[in-house]
């Protein structure tokens, strides 16, 4: 069917997208609520197929992970984010932390851990500044898998964040005893702050409790100036968003960081 038949035409074009130098990342900055300043950039895969042209994440993603090419675009990503904060960080751009999405596949591979470790020393990058997002589902499937590669990256010094947190999978109380450092809350809930008091009394609680526990909450997908306005009234850490910034290509990223850099040597 036409579902399938797509799905095999983006595997078909994968295989062939390293050669063709058809991947690149952009960077979406995620802020520090309480003072506007940056609090690090997440790399987001991007695809522009010769034929297909633009092929979202969420498309030829899952069809990566099914096909096991996820394993080689993972690392990819991983190499060229990591690369990329370090030539940042020796402009004197400052990039606290380089946040960088992995799927399931990649995190539970047994070789993931080395990877990142060798990633780290072949690109000079600190490992307290590159954060790891994994997917919250992880923590429902295979959980007694996850967290021993958790504790592996953390005891390298790897910064560890939940993301799209209560998309509907996890109970916050699975957290604890997790080493994560970051929850990033999925942005359906910041889309509810408008609607009824259903979505607010959620987002309050788990502010709460991940206060309770330690972990830093980034609130994805900001759009407005009133969900901004209830997020800081709530004291929520960090934010990303359409209202701050849509995801940039590394140049624009760069002068985006210059910028910033500038302002905050003024204040
Ligand atoms: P994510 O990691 O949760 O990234 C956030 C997604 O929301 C990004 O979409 C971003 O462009 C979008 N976004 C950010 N702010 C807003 C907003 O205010 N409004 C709206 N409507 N959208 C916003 P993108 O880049 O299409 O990525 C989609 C997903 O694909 C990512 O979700 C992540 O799960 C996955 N992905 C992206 N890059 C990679 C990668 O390198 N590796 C892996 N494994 N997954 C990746
Ligand atoms: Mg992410
Ligand atoms: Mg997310």
């Amino acid at each position: 069917d036409a579902e399938a038949l797509k799905r095999l035409t983006i595997e078909n074009h994968l295989r062939q997208a390293f050669e063709r130098d058809e991947f690149m990342l952009h960077y979406h900055p995620q802020l520090e609520l309480a003072t506007g300043r940056l609090s690090g950039m997440e790399a987001l895969l991007r695809w522009h197929n010769w034929d297909l042209g633009n092929v979202p994440p969420l498309e030829f993603i899952p069809v990566a992970e099914e096909s096991g090419a996820i394993l080689s675009i993972g690392e990819w990503v991983l190499r060229a984010a990591c690369k990329q904060a370090t030539e940042w960080l020796g402009q004197g751009l400052s990039v606290q932390k380089m946040a960088v999405n992995v799927s399931v596949k990649q995190f539970m591979h047994p070789d993931f851990v080395h990877k990142v470790r060798e990633v780290l020393v072949e690109t000079g990058l600190e490992p307290g500044r590159l954060q790891i997002e994994i997917p919250e589902k992880l923590l429902v499937s295979d959980p007694e898998g996850a967290v021993p590669v958790m504790h592996a990256l953390k005891k390298i010094g790897v910064l560890i964040a939940i993301d799209d947190f209560g998309k509907g999978y996890s109970r916050l109380s699975r957290l604890e005893n997790m080493p994560i450092d970051c929850l990033k809350m999925d942005r359906s809930f910041v889309c509810g702050i408008g609607g009824g008091s259903e979505y607010r009394s959620l987002i309050r609680s788990i502010l709460n409790l991940s206060n309770g526990m330690g972990l830093t909450v980034i609130a994805e997908g900001v759009e407005t100036n009133d969900q901004m306005d209830f997020l800081l009234e709530r004291q929520c850490h960090q934010a990303q968003g359409y209202f701050f910034s849509k995801p940039m290509p590394s140049a624009e990223a760069a002068d985006y960081l210059k910028r910033l850099t500038a302002q905050h040597e003024s204040d």
